[in-house]
C-alpha cells in the first residue's frame, strides 16, 4: 500500500516548511531519537572545500548534531560515538557493539527511533547485518554522505536531517533497517553502492525504493523484503565472534588457487562473486565442490550488478553441494552466511535462509 505522510487537516493549515518539519506523531511532543555515530565521509574533513582528498571519521557526534540545528525541530536528539572510522575499516567488533547497543536502546520506552551515521563503502553490509539482528520494529535508519563535511555542497547535513525525519516518523516502523541517502529511502536488504564518487550512488536495483524523503517530508511505497528484525531467527545473544567467510571473485581463465587459499586460511564459508548467473570456470567449480565436500558452505552469488542467482540453473547445485544466493549480492550473502554458520545446519536449511532473507 502506498502511504503518503504529511497530508491532511494539519497540512492544510500549515505552510510547506512547517509540514516538512512536522513529525508524524504530532507536534505536541517531539519523538526522541538517539544518534549512533560510526564515522565515514559524513564525518570526514579535508583541508579545503574543493579538494578531492580527505579523511573519513574526523568529526565527532556532537559536532555532527550541532551542524544540523534544523533537525531539532523534528526530534529531541542525543548522540553516542560508537566508533569514528572510515567504513572500509568496519569490523566485527563495531558490528557487535552497534547491534547490541541498538537492541538496548530500542527496548527503552522513551526512545522512539535510532539514526546511525556510517561510511558509504560498507553501509550495505552493516545495514543488512543490523536488519537481521536488531529486535525492534522501531525505526532504525542509517545515513551517510559522499562528500566530507568540509566540502562545497556537502551532502551530509541534508541526508542527516532526512534520516532524523524518517526515524521520527511512526510510519517508518516495521519496514526493516532503512538507509536514507540523497532523498531516497532504501531497504537495507536491497540497496547497493553503484558509483565510486557520485552523490547519487545508491540504488535498490531489484526491489526498488521503500520510499522518498524531501526536506523531511516522507512518502513510503513498500514494506520490507525478506525476513528481518523481530521476524528474524538470528540473534546476537551470547555472540562474541562471527565465523570467517571470504568472497572470491570469478573471471575468465580462473583456476582453483584462490578458493583453496581461503579454505587454507580458515574460511568456514565461501561466497563466489560469480560471472553471469553465479557461474565459474570448470576448474573453479571443481575446486569449490571439493571444498563443499569437506564441509565449507559454498554460496554462489554474482558480480553482475543486478539479477538473481537461481539454484540449478546453469550450475548443478544439487550435485556439487552448493547454495544459490537468490537475490543477495556477494557482500550481503557473506553477511547472511556468517550469521547462518553460528550453528550447524543442513545444506537445505542454508538454501532456505537465502530464499527467506
Ligand atoms: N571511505 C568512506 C567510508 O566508507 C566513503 C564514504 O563514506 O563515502 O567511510
Amino acid at each position: 500500500m502506498r502511504l503518503r505522510i504529511g497530508t491532511g487537516a494539519a497540512a492544510a493549515t500549515l505552510g510547506l516548511a512547517a509540514i516538512a518539519a512536522l513529525p508524524a506523531r504530532g507536534a505536541d511532543k517531539l519523538p526522541t531519537i538517539v544518534v549512533l555515530a560510526t564515522g565515514g565521509t559524513i564525518a570526514g574533513a579535508a583541508a579545503s572545500d574543493v579538494q578531492a582528498g580527505y579523511t573519513s571519521g574526523q568529526v565527532g557526534v556532537d559536532q555532527l548534531l550541532a551542524a544540523v540545528p534544523q533537525a531539532k525541530k523534528l526530534a529531541t536528539m542525543r548522540g553516542e560515538q560508537v566508533a569514528n572510522i572510515g567504513s572500509q575499516d568496519m569490523n566485527d567488533e563495531v558490528w557487535l557493539k552497534l547491534g547490541k547497543r541498538i537492541n538496548e536502546l530500542a527496548a527503552m520506552p522513551d526512545v522512539d527511533g535510532i539514526v546511525i551515521t556510517h561510511g558509504t563503502d560498507t553501509i550495505e553490509e552493516t545495514g543488512y547485518f543490523l536488519n537481521l539482528v536488531v529486535k525492534t520494529k522501531k525505526p532504525v535508519v542509517m545515513t551517510a554522505a559522499m562528500r566530507p563535511s568540509t566540502a562545497l555542497s556537502a551532502d551530509g547535513p541534508l541526508n542527516f536531517f532526512n534520516a532524523v525525519a524518517v526515524a521520527a516518523n511512526k510510519d517508518a516502523a516495521g519496514r526493516g533497517v532503512l538507509v536514507v541517502v540523497n532523498d531516497w529511502i532504501h531497504g537495507a536488504s536491497s540497496l547497493t553502492k553503484t558509483s565510486t564518487t557520485a552523490v547519487q550512488t545508491f540504488l535498490s536495483p531489484l526491489r526498488g525504493l521503500v520510499g522518498t524523503v524531501a526536506y523531511g517530508q516522507c512518502e513510503f511505497y513498500r514494506g520490507p523484503v525478506g525476513k528481518n528484525t523481530l521476524d528474524s531467527e538470528f540473534s546476537l545473544d551470547g555472540v562474541t565472534a562471527l565465523p570467517r567467510v571470504d568472497i572470491v571473485t570469478a573471471h575468465s581463465n580462473m583456476d582453483g588457487a584462490v578458493i583453496d587459499a581461503v579454505a587454507a586460511a580458515g574460511a568456514k564459508g565461501i561466497v563466489i562473486a560469480g560471472v553471469g548467473n553465479g557461474n565459474m570456470t570448470k576448474a573453479g567449480l571443481d575446486a569449490l565442490a571439493a571444498q563443499a565436500k569437506k564441509g565449507i558452505v559454498c554460496v554462489r552469488s554474482s558480480k553482475v550488478a543486478t539479477g538473481r542467482v537461481g539454484r540449478n540453473v546453469e550450475v548443478d547445485d544439487d550435485k556439487l553441494g552448493l547454495v544459490a544466493s537468490d537475490d543477495l549480492n556477494p557482500q550481503k550473502a557473506r553477511v547472511l552466511l556468517r550469521l547462518a554458520l553460528l550453528k550447524p545446519r543442513s545444506l537445505a536449511d542454508m538454501q532456505r535462509l537465502f530464499v527467506e532473507y
